[in-house]
């Protein structure tokens, strides 16, 4: 691999101003095939899940998922786009052996979405207004998997095998205006942009647009004008980018890059770039001129989609609270800083948090116990939060026997290792430990009495008005009931039974 030259990012700033356009696809969530009813469950036998017409066998028809159509509007709707009344699928022809029918259906020049904008918050709290072009309806190729070869790749490989389970699961596009006036933060508008969008589809439930498994990925693409100039500069686009920082950084490497060129003289190529996760870096891919033609034309077999007003108004009425909007109004409600909520949001646990809440729990205290102690365990064992074995509502149960006084803190963490050890719910783990704050006040009057006799000197500096001296008190009746008892109460009668005041 060559290398390349770069300038600074500081010094590429000061000469040129960038230009983005992101591409995002998004794999929908439907049960079946976009235009079959083929199945699109991961992790199937290669192959298994096709059909004549997935693999574009002649003679074979396909049929629009309505599901597939009803996503699409909704995540239109939701982007504050224009709802096409009428609008037909296309033909976007090419030959590749992970695209069985060498033409892909998709939607050219009739897209079912368009003309929206989704308003995305940066790190300083400040807004920034991302316009977007178009959302249409495609679907996804098949996958290459090039054997033989040390890395992978094609190049080395004896041969490839194919698979083509993924060839026809629903993508949506979704096309961004070109992005400018973001200036040095745009690597970060681009992060923004693409999380917002991410938790934008979660909460429509139309995918769960897991990156890492290429439920949702970007193309990046970029170019650079000299300060102070209208006209675009040429672009690249870095394709198939597939996490969070990974867009921020193809962002940023290639304002780094593209300066460098440009202020050698030199010019940009109108190319694809691999986005290279070890690195950051950027290679060249293939080049990519505006001539580019697919013979796009309207597809025969399929009819046109026609949503009508009634039931695109429907949908409206049916979209959930935006993300960025809900966010806001939970951080309210909790009561928590900006900074505070953000690590809530990156730990994964504000809907885990709403639903302890949902189920009884008092904001503050849901919140306590994901974001300390469940979230030191989720850490420590290495996952999510989402996928420990606890549920919201047996958190919500901590915190209600806590609460109560039935649990210390320390025993409500006993609890909650119980439950995820698999000893069942809170209330089994507490019977079956035997776990309980002893709040027998004649068990806890002897404790004290206990303590106050075997202690006879603490006893009397108490008496002689050294209250502070109880603490050694306490601490030993807390050792003498196991930590099962209620600190303040033991406190409360340790000062009673010596006749001083607290
Ligand atoms: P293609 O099919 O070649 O990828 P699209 O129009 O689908 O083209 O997407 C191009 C993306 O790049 C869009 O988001 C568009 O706004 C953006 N874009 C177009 N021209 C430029 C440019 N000169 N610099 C940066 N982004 C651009
Ligand atoms: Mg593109
Ligand atoms: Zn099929």
């Amino acid at each position: 691999m060559t290398t390349i030259d770069l300038v600074s990012y500081e010094d590429a700033l000061a000469s040129y101003d960038p230009v983005m356009g992101l591409e995002v696809h998004v794999e929908l969530g439907t049960r079946t095939k976009m235009f079959c009813g083929c199945s699109t469950e991961l992790g199937a036998e290669p192959n298994s899940q096709t059909c004549p017409t997935c693999l574009g066998l002649p003679g074979s028809l396909p049929v629009v998922n309505a599901i597939g159509v009803e996503s699409a509007v909704k995540i239109g709707l939701a982007l504050h786009c224009e709802i096409a009344e009428w609008c037909r699928f296309a033909r976007k022809n090419y030959f590749y052996p992970d695209m069985p029918k060498n033409f892909q259906t998709s939607q050219y020049d009739e897209p079912i979405a368009f003309n929206g904008y989704l308003d995305v918050q940066l790190e300083d709290g400040e807004i920034f207004r991302v316009e977007i072009e178009r959302a249409h309806m495609e679907e996804d190729t098949g996958k290459s998997l090039h054997v033989g070869g040390a890395t992978g790749r094609i190049h080395g490989a004896s041969h490839s095998l194919l698979d083509y389970n993924r060839a026809g699961i629903p993508l949506i596009e979704i096309v961004t205006k070109p992005i400018e006036g973001a200036g040095e933060r745009a690597p970060e508008v681009a992060k923004a942009y693409v999380a917002e969008l991410r938790e934008l589809i979660k909460a429509l439930g139309v995918s769960e647009a897991r990156m890492e498994q290429g439920q949702m990925r970007c193309d990046v693409n970029l170019s650079l004008r000299p300060n102070g100039t209208e006209k675009f500069g040429t672009r690249s686009e870095t394709k198939n980018v597939n996490s969070l920082r990974s867009v921020e950084r193809a962002a940023r490497f290639e304002i780094q890059r593209h300066a460098a060129v440009l202020s050698s003289g030199g010019t940009i190529v109108q190319e694809t770039r691999h986005f290279h996760e070890e690195d950051g870096s950027t290679t060249a891919g293939r080049i990519k001129d505006n001539a580019e033609d697919y013979r796009y034309f309207p597809e025969p077999d399929l009819v046109p989609v026609a949503p009508s007003r009634e039931w695109v108004e429907e949908l409206r009425k049916g979209l959930p609270e935006l993300p960025r909007v809900r966010r806001n109004r939970l951080r309210e409600e909790w009561g928590v800083s900006e900074h505070d909520m953000q690590s809530i949001l990156n730990a994964g646990a504000v809907d885990l948090i709403v639903a302890t809440i949902d189920a009884g729990a008092d904001a503050a205290s849901a919140r306590k116990w994901w974001m300390g102690e469940l979230a030191r365990r989720a850490n420590e064992a290495g996952t999510d939060l989402a996928a420990l074995e606890i549920t919201p509502e047996q958190v919500a149960r901590v915190c209600a026997l806590v609460a109560e006084g039935s649990l210390n803190d320390k025993l409500a963490r006993q609890v909650i290792e119980g439950v995820l050890a698999g000893e069942g719910d809170p209330d089994a783990v507490v019977a079956g430990r035997g776990l309980a704050v002893v709040s027998d006040e004649g068990a806890l009057g002897t404790a004290v009495d206990e303590a106050i006799a075997a202690n006879a000197g603490i006893a009397d500096k108490i008496r002689s008005g050294k209250v502070a001296a109880a603490g050694a008190l306490v601490g030993a009746v807390m050792k003498a009931t196991r930590g099962q008892a209620d600190a303040a109460r033991v406190r409360e009668l340790i000062l009673e039974k010596l006749g001083v005041e607290g």
